[in-house]
């Protein structure tokens, strides 16, 4: 189902963000926020901006919360109105309700509640940030299940002019390169006799375990 519509429950950095973005890629969002500072900071951003209590289900119904693809809870410090307000938005019917969870009991009761996604920002971000310390050529990556995950990785100078051929991640370690980005354009399934360059990132799909035996004989 395709999202067009997002309801933001919370305008603090973590709503306003998202909020900013979404519009950026040409969504519709309505945020909402009790404090009347935060609605002004984004009523020239946001497609409507109101000042309300989200914990209210007059309020939701009256701003026409259930007419949403997607709300977004994204209160973090008060969790009994994160709960509240994601029990109002799944009893009105919005259709995907994604709420920030700041704990694992949080998230818990979160889950409980039928809430459709959580997200945990600080400790996600936390967890990505370590992987990309530890690991400089790692840019981003995707978790694909508990095993398996994509991965972009800057091509070092160490692999610069080598063909796929030559570095042959797949014979080695068993992960492959699906994709390599050139500033020139993306190569999607690159055959044995391409070239990497410096600079170029490398998209490898395999295993946890193989991804970082690659990433340890580049690195
Ligand atoms: P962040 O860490 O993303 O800044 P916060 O928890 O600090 O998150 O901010 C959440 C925002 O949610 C605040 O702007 C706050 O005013 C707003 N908020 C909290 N409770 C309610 C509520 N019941 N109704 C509407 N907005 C709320």
């Amino acid at each position: 189902m395709k999202m067009n519509q997002f309801v933001i429950i919370g305008l603090g950095r973590f709503g306003s963000s998202l909020g900013r973005e979404l519009i950026k890629l040409g969504y519709e969002v309505l945020g909402v926020d009790r404090d009347e500072e935060k609605v002004q900071e984004l009523s020239h951003v946001l497609t409507h901006a109101v000042v309300a209590d989200a914990t209210e289900e007059e309020v939701l119904r009256s701003i026409g919360a259930r007419n949403f693809d997607c709300g977004v809870v994204a209160i973090g410090d008060d969790i009994q109105a994160s709960i509240l307000a994601t029990i109002l938005l799944k009893d009105l019917g919005v259709k995907k309700v994604v709420a920030k969870a700041v704990s694992d009991l949080h998230g818990r009761v979160l889950e409980r509640v039928g809430v459709d996604r959580i997200i945990y920002p600080e400790r996600d971000m936390g967890v990505r940030v370590a992987h990309q310390l530890v690991s400089p050529n790692l840019l981003d990556y995707i978790e694909l299940s508990k095993q398996y995950t994509i991965a972009e990785l800057a091509v070092p100078q160490c692999l610069s002019g080598k063909s796929l051929d030559d570095v042959n991640p797949r014979g080695r370690f068993g992960c492959s390169i699906v994709a390599i980005n050139k500033p020139k354009g993306i190569i999607i399934a690159p055959v044995a006799k391409d070239v990497l360059s410096q600079d170029d990132v490398m998209v490898v799909i395999g295993t946890n375990y193989q991804i970082e035996q690659f990433q340890h004989s580049i690195g």
